[in-house]
């Protein structure tokens, strides 16, 4: 017998009704998905923006693989980094008003690069509860001590500052919140950082592309800048529709990180036709604004129905609209429901969220047609009994 006993883990899993299992989507990411059992309409994908499929991202990367070929072949710094990394990176420092930027191969990555590259032993974190699970593990993984504050409390935030002891301080909060969809109350988090001569991180994965002017993000959004934020991280996985990260900031911030970020020392570069896809897709996202618009109005849209029908909707004005459901045996019901009826939205359950606050995270996209936000709402309505009671005062 061995005392590897992954089974009896596997089956507690199952019981608790945290178990996940991964399908084969046969076609393009999109409004629609088809398995190999049915069809069905999606409202789960992060791909707000509908660029995951768009035919300009595919010719970038067919041109990129044509010119670089498929693989980097090396980390940035022996000699992985092509004239295409080089051109985004500029391009990103652009877009995000800041000297320079730099390419990590995921936001994981980036997460764990900036944080364990700034950090050590004798520092503190202050991180939101919500944070993303990246930027927990960084924090772990950089030694710093955590100390963690209620979602968006920044009275809260303001008493555990109170509470310790620290020479140097970091405020780390996601920007647009990805399991709940409200944004991270900047200006306040800014004024603390300030008054506690503490920096700022900002994790902006789900922002980008989506809030602030032609989709600059969340500090976009409340007019705030590298004085006010001085390491901003962003994805290309989400609303652009690509694949990748950044981190962008001083001239400073950057070195330290190409000298000191173990993710981006330690790493084959991001496929070069990755990085041409991620460009183009950083020029359609800004310049398409009639995209933010159009899913703009669905979210009112689907809010408004929503609050008829009294579901229980959360106080976010993004494409993330989650239905907090509570336990997560409710939340798989409720997912399998709605797959009957051909639509597809995940149960997130813990720990992707605290317990006892599972929920049917729906998300928009620009490519969503009003006609497919019905026939999600005709199915909520037929489900309706099925969520937990709850105040739509509150909201
Ligand atoms: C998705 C996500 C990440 C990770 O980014 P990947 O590029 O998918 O690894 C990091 N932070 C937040 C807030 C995210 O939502």
């Amino acid at each position: 017998m061995s005392s590897w006993d992954l089974k009896t883990k596997l089956v507690q899993h199952r019981a608790r009704h945290l178990y996940r299992s991964v399908r084969a989507r046969l076609n393009a990411q999109g409004t629609t998905t088809r398995y190999q059992e049915q069809d069905y309409v999606s409202f789960c994908s992060n791909n707000y923006l509908g660029l995951a499929n768009h035919p300009d991202l595919i010719q970038a990367l067919q041109k990129g693989a044509e010119d670089f070929g498929v693989g980097s072949a090396s980390s940035h710094l022996i000699n992985g980094h092509s004239h295409a990394h080089h051109e985004l990176e500029e391009a990103l420092a652009d877009y995000t008003e800041r000297p320079r930027a730099l390419l990590f191969s995921t936001g994981y990555m980036a997460n764990l690069g900036v944080l364990t590259a700034l950090l050590g032993k004798q520092d503190v974190v202050f991180s939101d509860r919500l944070n993303h699970a990246s930027i927990v593990d960084a924090v772990q993984l950089s030694g710093a001590a955590v100390k963690r504050y209620a979602h968006a409390q920044v009275e809260h935030l303001m008493q555990r500052m109170f509470d310790v002891d620290y020479q140097r301080a970091l405020i780390v909060s996601d920007g647009l919140f990805s399991m709940d969809g409200d944004l991270a109350p900047l200006p306040e988090l800014v004024k603390v950082a300030k008054v506690q001569d503490a920096w700022i991180m900002i994790d902006d994965a789900h922002g980008m592309g989506v809030v602030g002017e032609n989709g600059k993000g969340t500090l976009s959004h409340y007019g705030m800048g590298i004085d006010d934020v001085p390491i901003l991280m962003g994805t290309f996985g989400k609303a652009f529709g690509s694949f990748g990260a950044f981190v962008a900031g001083s001239d400073e911030l950057i070195e330290t990180l190409v000298q000191f970020a173990r993710t981006y020392i330690y790493t084959t570069a991001l496929p070069p036709s990755i990085a041409a896809a991620s460009h183009m897709s950083l020029k359609i996202a800004q310049k398409e604004s009639w995209r933010r618009e159009r899913l703009q109005t669905l979210i009112t849209y689907f809010r408004k129905c929503a609050a008829q029908l009294d579901l229980p909707l959360m106080p976010s004005n993004t494409p993330i609209q989650p239905l907090m459901v509570g336990e997560s045996e409710n939340a798989v019901a409720l997912s399998k429901a709605l797959l009957d009826k051909g639509i597809e939205v995940t149960a997130i359950r813990p720990p992707s969220v605290p317990r006892h606050s599972a929920r049917l995270r729906i998300t928009l996209s620009a490519e969503h047609t009003q006609a497919q936000v019905d026939r999600l709402l005709n199915a909520l309505e037929a489900l309706r009994s099925h969520f937990p009671k709850h105040d739509n005062a509150l909201l």
